[in-house]
């Protein structure tokens, strides 16, 4: 099977990947990320997967322009979780039609493989995406391989990130009483 993988980062991939081309799976990647904000975090992330790249080598294809417009454009709500639902949908979306351009099998995302992410909604949403794209969504749980990937990423001198990625998630990692509502509503206490 050839298998289109969504990468966010590097630090996730660094065990999973081992155990998928254990199964024998033909993998490339695909750096689509347009919820990681500011635009040098996102030059960071995306620097990273490259720094990966050079001791796991395996091809990439890259989408190297900053999309802080096309993410707000694209969630609906500035809360999670429907802003995550929003936020997985548009990167899965573009996976599974880059997918099915190239000739892939199926698509999947490395975001299954974070103990930070929201898994069932992120299921929800890759099945989703694959019956109205028409490819298979590949899913596996690599989540207890987390802590062990990370820990290779920190030998291996990789980028960790502080936040998962998006302004609204940088800001409820550092200011905790910020509450964001919906679209073009600031909740700010006086
Ligand atoms: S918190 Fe993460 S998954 Fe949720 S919208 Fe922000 S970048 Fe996307």
């Amino acid at each position: 099977m050839k298998l289109l993988l969504h990468i966010c980062c590097s630090p996730c991939l660094c065990a999973p990947l081992e155990e998928l081309k254990k199964d024998g799976i033909e993998i490339e990647g695909f750096f689509y990320n347009p919820n990681i904000h500011p635009l040098l975090e996102f030059r960071r992330r995306l620097k990273s997967v490259k720094v990966y790249q050079e001791s796991s080598p395996m091809r990439v294809h890259y989408c190297e322009d900053y999309g802080l417009n096309e993410f707000l454009n694209a969630v609906e709500h500035y809360d999670a979780p429907q802003r995550c639902g929003d936020c997985y949908h548009m990167r899965l979306t573009a996976t599974a039609r880059h997918a099915r351009a190239n000739g892939f099998d199926a698509f999947s995302t490395a975001l299954l493989f974070s103990a930070r992410q929201k898994h069932e909604l992120l299921k929800k949403a890759g099945d989703e995406v694959s019956r109205r794209e028409g490819l298979p969504f590949y899913y596996v749980d690599y989540r207890h391989l987390y802590p062990k990937s990370h820990e290779i990423a920190k030998k291996r001198c990789l980028y960790l990130q502080s936040y998962c990625g998006c302004i609204f998630s940088e800001s409820e990692r550092y200011s905790p009483t910020t509450k964001y509502l919906y679209k073009g509503e600031l909740n700010v206490s006086a």
